[in-house]
């Protein structure tokens, strides 16, 4: 059903830079409540990708970086929620790390970008949705659903900031394609079995993934922030955040679909080498 598949090229753009909590990376099971409050040591700091993926029937945008606005004063909210946002990560967003900046330098555009997709709802990924005006932007339904929910920030989405743009919440269904058995359900955006998304759970309560797959090139799964580093999820090893019962599962489906499909690439949101990985 999958043959036979267009050539897809994928760029990634890095939308500014973070650094996180070594908990938020590697985790041990310590509560998070406990590790932001306590820890002192950041990692180094770490590419905020999303990722330009053409495929001949429409250029896709898959998240959408953090924004220059979370610099400035107000962006993030007062009290107890603000203070664990900031402790949680730090933020650099320069010039040349804008979404439209990012954009042309891969030769497009934000008028170009024909379909977007967030993995999740966090800053660094949906950060920029406002950008794109009336462009569909495909959501898990579970992760939309955070949006009407009474504290969205409770699960790390300020709604203020990500909560604007036009969602198409995905509903995934059983799938035909035995690669994709261990799933639940998938969401075939073009029809062709060339980009799919998945359910991968557990960062946040709906979180997904994109599967890319092309006659060109390896296949590729980006993760968003199922994990910061490939080699952590292959060795079964999650962040201290979310639900790490849900981010194992998702992380044993992950590998599963790595043996399914031979040469499967894994794309982290925030692997320095991701870039490396495209080349
Ligand atoms: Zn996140």
């Amino acid at each position: 059903m999958i043959a036979p598949l267009p050539e897809i090229d994928v760029v990634a753009l890095t939308c500014g830079r973070v650094r996180v909590r070594p908990k938020n990376i590697r985790g041990t099971g310590t509560p998070m409540l406990w590790w932001t409050l306590t820890a002192r040591a950041w990692s180094r700091w770490l590419p905020v990708h999303a990722f330009l993926v053409r495929h001949p029937q429409g250029a896709l945008l898959f998240d959408t970086g953090q924004s220059p606005e979370s610099l400035g004063q107000g962006y993030y909210p007062g009290g107890l929620v603000g203070w664990v946002f900031r402790r949680q990560a730090e933020f650099q967003v320069a010039a040349e790390h804008g979404l439209a900046a990012q954009l042309e330098a891969a030769g497009s555009s934000i008028a170009d970008v024909d379909l977007a997709a967030v993995s999740h709802l966090h800053q660094d990924h949906a950060g920029n949705v406002a950008l794109l005006g009336e462009t569909s932007v495909l959501l898990s339904r579970a992760e939309h659903d955070l949006l009407s929910e009474k504290d969205p920030s409770l699960h790390g989405v300020l709604a203020d900031h990500v909560g604007a743009a036009n969602y198409r919440p995905v509903d995934f269904t059983p799938s035909a394609d035995p690669a994709l058995a261990v799933f639940e359900g998938a969401h075939d955006v073009f029809g062709d079995g060339a980009l799919v998304l998945v359910p991968t759970p557990g960062h946040t309560p709906g979180s997904m993934s994109l599967l890319v797959r092309r006659a060109n090139a390896a296949p590729l799964l980006l993760v968003g922030d199922l994990t910061y580093d490939p080699a952590l999820l292959e060795e079964g090893i999650v962040p201290d955040v979310g639900d790490r019962s849900a981010q194992r599962d998702s992380s044993r489906r992950v590998r599963e679909l790595s043996e399914a499909l031979p040469g499967l690439i894994v794309l982290a949101a925030h692997d320095p080498e991701a870039q490396a990985l495209l080349a």
